[in-house]
């Protein structure tokens, strides 16, 4: 076609981003077709922070491209939010950890599931209704939920979510502001914001054992939460001596990899549970 004679090799390492991203999305939709073949959600330990008890877990998607192996949801997700298809998968998603929440429930009643929220679910029509029905469903008190969004999308939205979140608050729903401190916002979203939990982004433990900022960041968090009646979760906790530190703050929740990486829902029985 490019005449001249020439021939062309098609190589996978020259695949441009834009390339892979529109396979990636063929795939996506394909898995998602088949049922949800190759997606899976793992969950990872929440502990209480004082006594290191696993008190809850948050969902984490996993995919299985059949071409690509397995791709991290950092990637995955946003391709699922540009091509619509996060609404579909979303639904997957918080009704598989709402179905799995409740068999969990059976062991300890207050356990919860967090769930990560696209803002695009959170601003289709039928969103709240689709909650409080999934949650009816599978006979689970909504209180066993904890929902999750990023801290950058609650400013950028914030009106309408806002009132969005009012209402899932007011069907007995948890509301979880996601990764804080990452985002451009004020200190004022803190007091704005119908949240119920802060989960301080694990960016801020890095630094917990070598500079004081990190430290005394949390504290203050912390402080600041509980003044307006928010309870902080902190996210990323990997070695003992961490751990050690940020305990003394006070906070409520830790979720990190010294309590335990996400695993698929066997080994979070296996080894959380029995
Ligand atoms: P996130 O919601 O902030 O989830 C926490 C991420 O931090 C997870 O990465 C988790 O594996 C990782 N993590 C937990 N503890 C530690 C630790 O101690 N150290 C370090 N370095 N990392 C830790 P993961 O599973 O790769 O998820 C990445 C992001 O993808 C999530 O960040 C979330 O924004 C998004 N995501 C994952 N599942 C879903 C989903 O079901 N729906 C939506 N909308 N987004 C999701
Ligand atoms: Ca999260
Ligand atoms: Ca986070
Ligand atoms: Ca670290």
């Amino acid at each position: 076609d490019h005449g001249k004679n020439r021939m062309y090799c098609f190589s996978e390492a020259i695949l441009s981003h834009k390339e892979r991203d529109l396979l990636l999305v063929e795939f996506l939709r394909e898995s998602i077709e088949q049922e949800y073949k190759g997606f899976q959600l793992y969950y990872q330990p929440q502990v209480e922070a004082a006594t290191g008890r696993v008190i809850g877990a948050e969902a984490l998607a996993r995919w299985e491209c059949r071409e690509f192996g397995s791709i991290s949801p950092m990637e995955f997700i946003p391709l699922l939010e540009k091509s619509g298809l996060i609404i579909q998968a979303g639904k997957w998603i918080f009704k598989t950890a709402v179905e799995q929440c409740k068999r969990w429930t059976r062991r300890n009643r207050s356990f919860t599931v967090s769930i990560n929220l696209s803002y695009l679910q959170i601003l289709e029509p039928d969103f709240l209704d689709f909650v409080k029905t999934t949650v009816e469903e599978a006979c689970l008190p909504a209180t066993n939920i904890v929902v999750e969004l990023t801290e950058t999308l609650l400013v950028k939205e914030n009106e309408k979510i806002t009132r969005i979140f009012e209402k899932i608050q007011s069907m007995g729903f948890s509301v979880a502001m996601d990764d804080f401190g990452t985002g451009y916002s004020s200190l004022g979203v803190l007091k704005n914001t119908p949240v119920n939990i802060v989960k301080i982004d694990k960016t801020f433990v890095d630094g917990v054992e070598k500079n004081s900022f990190d430290a005394t960041f949390i504290r203050f968090i912390v402080a600041l939460c509980h003044d307006v009646g928010k309870e902080v979760c902190l996210e990323g906790v990997e070695t003992a001596a961490e751990y050690e530190i940020v305990k003394g703050s006070g906070l409520e929740m830790i979720q990190g990899y010294y309590f335990g990486h996400p695993v698929n829902r066997e080994e979070f029985e296996e080894r959380y549970l029995n």
